[in-house]
């Protein structure tokens, strides 16, 4: 039986353009179709014994057996300034779920990828040999390497998959709260913790920074606070600061009004970081010092009622925690 074109189309599973795979793959990245995996920098310093994450240090994960991926890697609705990924890779279009691969095939085809990445350490004098066999069965999963993974339609499915693996400790997902009703069906199998990106105080600054592909990006980014506060799972703000734009003490009270919507357990103020591609876009001035942001958070605790339980120096980040809610910090 001979396919027509359409019909083919519709069974095809969505593919990155051959110039974004090719790009990605130079960059160390593992391909499949419309997913990618990353070996985490700070995965590599714990397999060399150089330090840990801030998710290790605040919540417990472990570093080394983190596995940080992207079931949309390709596909973003915004546009962020601060984004250190290469904006000319990324469309925003909805993922049918007639495209998409299913979650198993996802997990065995990255983790191939990824065993592939990982192959050259135990030969290079410094990684520690116990770390490198526990990494190759990952225990953390963090849904976050680029793209939006609400965008994947089969995202509750993936949570529910890697749920089902015993090895599986924690599973993380970052959105950027543009797809609400993504997250009223995630909700039925959320993830360990869930985090959605703060980067805007105010709708004026949320379309100057994330500058969103639809017009009403500030609109679903409230409505998904609105979803994130019935969810039954761990919930997160991270607050990606950045000097001279969203950082300034009048902003408190926005702030505030932001965390009372998403009923969070923790708020992660974190500066925005000079790198990769976010430097043709934004200058070093706009990268808080770690004392900065310290101060910004203990403004933010005392206007909000948080209280400040952790902080990692050389992330340039500080928690703060919800007395109310946030009964213990490691997993
Ligand atoms: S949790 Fe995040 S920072 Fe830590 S190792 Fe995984 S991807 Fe890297």
């Amino acid at each position: 039986m001979v396919l027509n074109a359409s019909v083919k189309l519709l069974f095809m599973t969505m593919k990155m353009d051959a110039s974004t795979e090719a790009h990605l793959r130079k960059a160390k990245y593992g391909v499949f179709n419309h997913s990618a995996v990353q070996i985490c920098t700070w995965t590599k310093k714990s397999l060399h014994s150089e330090g840990v994450c801030y998710k290790q240090q605040f919540y417990g994960v472990d570093s080394h057996r983190c596995m940080e991926f992207s079931p949309a890697a390709a596909l973003c609705e915004n546009n962020c300034v601060f984004c250190w990924r290469p904006m000319e890779f990324m469309r925003f279009r909805q993922m049918k779920a007639s495209e998409a691969n299913e979650p198993k095939e996802i997990y065995e085809r990255l983790l191939a990828e990824r065993r592939q990445l990982l192959s050259g350490y135990p030969g290079d004098g410094k990684t520690d040999k116990r770390k490198h066999a526990e990494a190759l069965a990952p225990s953390h999963f963090a849904i976050s390497l680029s793209g939006e993974p609400t965008l994947y339609p089969k995202l509750p499915q993936l949570v529910r998959f890697l749920k089902s693996l015993k090895q599986t400790k924690s599973i993380f997902i970052v959105t950027n709260g543009q797809e609400p009703s993504a997250l009223v069906k995630l909700a039925r199998s959320p993830p360990t913790q869930l985090y959605i990106s703060v980067n805007a105080p105010s709708k004026e600054l949320f379309m100057k920074i994330n500058r969103p592909a639809r017009k009403d990006g500030w609109s679903r980014f409230l409505r998904s606070l609105d979803v994130m506060s019935k969810m039954k799972t761990r919930r997160v703000l991270r607050l990606t600061m950045i000097k001279g734009m969203n950082m300034d003490d009048r902003f408190l009270n926005d702030y505030v009004t932001i965390i009372r919507k998403a009923k969070p357990h923790f708020v992660e103020v974190k500066a925005y970081m000079f790198v990769g591609f976010s430097r043709s876009r934004l200058k070093i001035e706009n990268m808080p010092r770690h004392g900065e942001i310290r101060s910004f958070a203990e403004n933010l605790a005392a206007a909000s009622g948080f209280e400040i339980v952790d902080e990692k120096r050389d992330s340039r980040i500080v928690l703060l925690s919800n007395p109310k809610l946030a009964k213990h910090l490691f997993i």
